[in-house]
């Protein structure tokens, strides 16, 4: 995503809203049309804990509160959060001393905390817990003398914010291919860590390659693939097998929502595409489809998935299932300098809950 210049501002500049296109026509296919809606799907407990902080620093500390980078990656919740008063910046030093900053989902590094605090700046850290549970591994990892083998993607905001809770002691590994060129230092003390939003087959390859070139590599104590991640692309499998074409609301900068479309072809879609919105589906997708999947990534609003299926409904495929592979009710409280300020109007939410895997069923 670009930025633009504003005065001394640097604003991220979020793509405008696709023009509506002509209503999708209803053309005959061979069989009968209907849509496989896969559940889990959308917000996970990170992304609702964050846009929520967001909304919530708004309500109590009045516009404009700072962001740094996207607070979720998604145009939509971006823009929506904008309108209300968020101004979303690249770095710290964009930030006038003493506003109130909110840290985005995907967590940032020491040096960024410290940028900070140096500025005066009110911090709001609204980094899922999941993503800080891999900053402990990794500080942890560090202070005993290992070496972290991060796999994950060079440029992410996470692999970023991750990297620098060890930088000295950390390599990134991009992918399988990566494992036979990166350069590790002789050590018996190795260990792997990972992004959270990576597709789960293709990080178990790379620790595959990396065991079989260093065989005395540690596991990590608990997964660094998040609940989200695991379930939606679990769910996506499912209705992937059966499916003429998928299609897969999300960001293009969503890791999980990109990992998506690459689980869905995979698994036996015959197409798969992204979309931030329903007015990006093309009239040629449909032609020959009879079974349509949709699902969406962690940080989409289920409103934008219910136009992708309001539009395929007028384009004959108004018989939707839903197959539902797990269940989950989790959810974080909010970040603890919000807790504090928002003292006598507590966050309300339950916290806590579960996930369940089920064997799938349809509804
Ligand atoms: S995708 Fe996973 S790690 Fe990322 S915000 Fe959601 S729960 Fe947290």
């Amino acid at each position: 995503m670009s930025t633009i210049s504003n005065g001394s501002l640097h604003l991220l500049a979020v793509p405008p809203v696709p023009e509506r296109r002509e209503r999708l026509r209803d053309e005959p296919v061979a069989g009968d049309k209907r849509v496989l809606l896969a559940a889990p799907r959308g917000y996970c407990a990170g992304v609702d804990r964050a846009v929520v902080a967001v909304e919530k620093a708004l309500e109590r500390y009045g516009s404009p509160v700072y962001v740094r980078k996207q607070i979720v990656h998604n145009v939509h919740v971006v823009s929506t959060l904008e309108k209300k008063g968020a101004i979303f910046v690249d770095e710290v030093g964009e930030v006038p001393r003493g506003s109130h900053l909110v840290f985005s989902a995907h967590g940032v590094s020491p040096a960024v905390v410290q940028g900070a605090a140096d500025r005066d700046l009110q911090a709001i850290d609204a980094t899922c817990p999941l993503v800080t549970k891999v900053h402990r591994e990794a500080t942890r990892f560090s202070r005993d003398d290992f070496h972290i083998l991060l796999i994950g993607h060079e440029g992410h905001e996470e692999v970023e914010g991750t990297m620098g809770h060890a930088p000295e002691r950390t390599t990134l590994v991009n992918s399988p291919d990566d494992v036979d060129t990166i350069d590790v230092p002789e050590t018996e003390r190795l260990v792997w860590l990972s992004q959270t939003t990576l597709s789960v087959d293709e990080t178990m390859e790379t620790v595959r390659r990396l065991r079989e070139r260093f065989p005395h590599l540690q596991d990590p104590p608990s997964d660094d693939i998040c609940y989200a991640t695991q379930n939606r692309q679990v769910a996506v499998r499912k209705i992937a097998e059966g499916a003429d074409l998928v299609i897969v609301v999300g960001s293009a900068n969503s890791s999980n929502s990109v990992r998506l479309v690459e689980v869905a072809l995979e698994y036996g879609a015959k197409a798969a595409y992204r979309v931030d919105y329903a007015s990006e589906i093309r009239q040629e997708w449909l032609d020959g489809a009879s079974t349509v999947g949709v699902t969406s990534g962690a940080s989409v609003p289920e409103v934008l998935v219910q136009q992708v299926i309001d539009d395929l409904a007028d384009a004959g495929y108004g018989d939707v299932k839903q197959v539902v592979t797990a269940e989950e009710d989790l959810m974080f409280s909010l970040p603890k300098e919000l807790r504090r300020d928002l003292n006598g109007n507590q966050d309300s939410r339950g916290l806590g809950g579960r996930t369940r895997k089920l064997d799938w069923q349809t509804q």
